[in-house]
């Protein structure tokens, strides 16, 4: 008997560089003018651009999104023995820069409305640190996968305690808060453009800040910290921490289509929405009504009692399909590393993270990998 050769699918990734076209011109022209140098014409030009796109007054261009949260939490002073505030329910970069400065993560639980920081935790929290007669040095809002935190009542308690606000928008460029850009909403803000975010430079990173004397203390201290003197003099550490002006090329090819990336990752969502629909084991993440979420991934809850099945065998059924998915963020106060941390509530983000999965949400993906991966989440081996 002739075997036949099963041919298996390609692997469909969880979502990949998705270039315009314009980024090769801009690329060309560091190239032409031989600024390779982590610094130049590019990186001013891209730092006006995003500047302007998420309303900010100024904007510095770093290495990764991790060094904008770093150098936000060096220029607020932060050190060792303070305490700052972090959703727990993140990546850990978010709070690995607290510890960088030596620093006492103190996390809070996530609301279930928006999976991103709950408010009234956020002020029990505040008023217990109040009650100790010690305050937070910052707090750190993230906005996950796309979609902003309820930023009214976090902005209006960290006023109301003058504590320093972070925004760790990395997943979240190109979301509004009652039609504003997130990130522009605390004294500082941190986007990454690292190679899976919504767009990418490869590697790297932005500051913002409203406040100009910020962004040129930032620009300073990474790179290097160097004093104005003919030799090289420092009176602070510094870091190496700027954009190359060839990825700040990339970057401004790829600002332009920021807006049409957008709206591609909402018809994804849309696409699974409709997929699913029928499916009442599976729920997605909620778009909460004061702003616009990017969905910058699609996540789902896959509810073991309704579905047959959860989450880890709808992940293990799609790998096996070639099929890239993956669990939502473990919460920090569950990661090893982190497992000292004091932790306000944790429940919210331990569900979500034990019944949460990541679909494949490229914007490069067709119609037909779509369709791939909603059969293939279908077809899971039900109990
Ligand atoms: C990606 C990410 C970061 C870090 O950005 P890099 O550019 O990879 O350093 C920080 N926080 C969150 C929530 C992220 O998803």
């Amino acid at each position: 008997m002739k075997k036949s050769k099963k041919i298996s699918p390609s692997r469909i990734l969880l979502a990949t560089p998705h270039l315009s076209g314009r980024e090769a011109k801009f690329v060309a022209e560091a190239f032409r003018t031989n600024w390779i140098a982590p610094l130049g014409p590019q990186v001013d030009a891209f730092e006006r651009e995003f500047a302007a796109k998420v309303g900010s007054a100024h904007a510095a261009a770093l290495s990764s999104g991790t060094a904008a949260l770093h150098l936000a939490l060096v220029l607020l002073g932060v050190q060792a023995g303070d305490e700052v505030i972090c959703s727990t329910f993140t990546f850990s970069a978010s709070i690995n820069v607290i510890v960088y400065q030596q620093a006492t993560p103190v996390l809070v639980d996530s609301d279930r409305g928006t999976w991103n920081l709950d408010p009234n935790l956020l002020e029990a929290e505040l008023r217990a640190c109040r009650d100790r007669n010690r305050l937070p040095k910052a707090v750190i809002v993230v906005h996950l996968y796309g979609q902003s935190a309820d930023l009214d009542p976090i902005v209006a308690l960290c006023r109301e305690y003058q504590v320093p606000l972070v925004e760790d928008a990395a997943e979240a460029l190109g979301a509004t808060y009652r039609g504003r850009s997130v990130g522009t909403f605390g004294r500082l803000g941190a986007f990454s453009f690292n190679g899976n975010k919504i767009i990418t430079t490869s590697g790297g990173g932005m500051l913002v800040s409203d406040e100009g004397d910020l962004i040129a203390r930032a620009r300073f201290l990474a790179t290097q910290a160097r004093d104005p003197a003919p030799h090289y003099e420092h009176s602070v550490i510094g870091y190496n921490y700027r954009l190359s002006n060839v990825l700040a090329g990339i970057g401004r090819g790829q600002l332009g289509v920021l807006d049409q990336r957008v709206e591609e990752k909402r018809r994804i969502f849309d696409f699974y929405r409709q997929a699913f629909q029928e499916e009442p084991g599976i729920e997605f993440m909620p778009e909460a009504s004061y702003g616009r979420s990017t969905r910058w991934l699609t996540c789902i809850l896959v509810d073991p009692e309704k579905f047959g099945a959860d989450r880890e065998d709808v992940r293990v059924h799609l790998d096996r399909n070639n099929i890239e998915a993956r669990p939502l963020w473990k919460p920090m106060h569950l990661q090893p590393v982190f497992a000292g941390c004091r932790c306000r509530g944790g429940a919210v983000a331990e569900d979500l993270f034990a019944r949460g999965l990541c679909l494949p949400s490229g914007t490069n993906l067709t119609r037909e990998d779509l369709a791939r991966v909603a059969q293939a989440v279908l077809a899971t081996p039900r109990r």
